[in-house]
């Protein structure tokens, strides 16, 4: 097979395998957001996934994302494009511009410089909160201690279009305690949207309530700069 028909055969693979997990879990068949990430795949591997019909993205980086979406916007319509990577407050401005779901809300300083260009731009992307419910030192998210205070700052403070929490579990561990710890801190801050799980354990966090999986592996193959998170 070549590489085209590779990545087209991969996703329908992956949405079906997803569509299982759906309904076993008694949620609607297509009730689970496939985002498909796209960071470091080239604009013709994404191509493939358009060609489908294809719609959600994300990008892990404000510069990559701007290079390859300026173009593919003008060709496909109604994409709907994620950010799923660390996110440098001073890049918040072309964030805005750039993105429909900002996946990566984890501070008040980011909240505070996403709200000021969301009121200059009168564009209001929707947002996610990252959770480091794993509380590692090196990961991105609000302490699971911090989350309550943070979502309301954002919420009432800052004016945030805040729909959901975000989570990277610690890869040597059992995602599932991560995905239902998760799933707590939304039920209780009313929040609807619970973006987890990875090529890994997507199905696992469809069984737990995701509403939307991050894919790239499973879909794309593996990345050329593998090693990166
Ligand atoms: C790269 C990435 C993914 C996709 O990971 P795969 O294991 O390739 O599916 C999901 N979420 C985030 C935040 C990522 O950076």
């Amino acid at each position: 097979m070549n590489t085209e028909n590779q990545i087209a055969s991969n996703l329908a693979l992956v949405k079906s395998s997803l569509r299982d997990a759906e309904v076993r879990a008694g949620k609607q068949a297509g009730s689970v957001t496939l985002v498909a990430i796209a960071k470091t795949q080239s604009i013709e591997a994404v191509q493939c996934l358009l060609g489908t019909g294809h719609k959600v993205f994300g990008e892990n980086k404000v510069q990559e994302a701007i290079e390859k979406w300026q173009v593919l916007r003008e060709q496909y319509e109604h994409i709907q494009l994620h950010m799923v990577g660390a996110l440098q407050s001073n890049k918040s401005n072309l964030a805005v511009k750039c993105f429909d779901v900002i996946e990566t809300l984890d501070r008040p300083s980011l909240a505070r410089e996403l709200s000021k260009h969301m009121d200059k731009q009168d564009r209001r992307p929707e947002c996610l909160v990252q959770v480091n419910t794993g509380e590692e030192k090196q990961k991105a998210g609000i302490l699971p201690k911090d989350a309550d205070r943070f979502i309301k700052s954002c919420r009432l403070e800052f004016n945030l279009p805040v729909t959901g929490l975000m989570c990277i579990p610690p890869m040597a561990e059992e995602p599932s305690p991560h995905f239902v710890f998760l799933a707590q801190i939304a039920h209780r801050n009313g929040l609807k949207n619970l973006s987890m799980g990875m090529s890994s354990d997507y199905l696992v966090a469809a069984r737990f309530g995701a509403t939307h999986v991050r894919v790239g592996t499973a879909i794309f193959g593996k990345r050329r700069q593998d090693g990166e998170t």
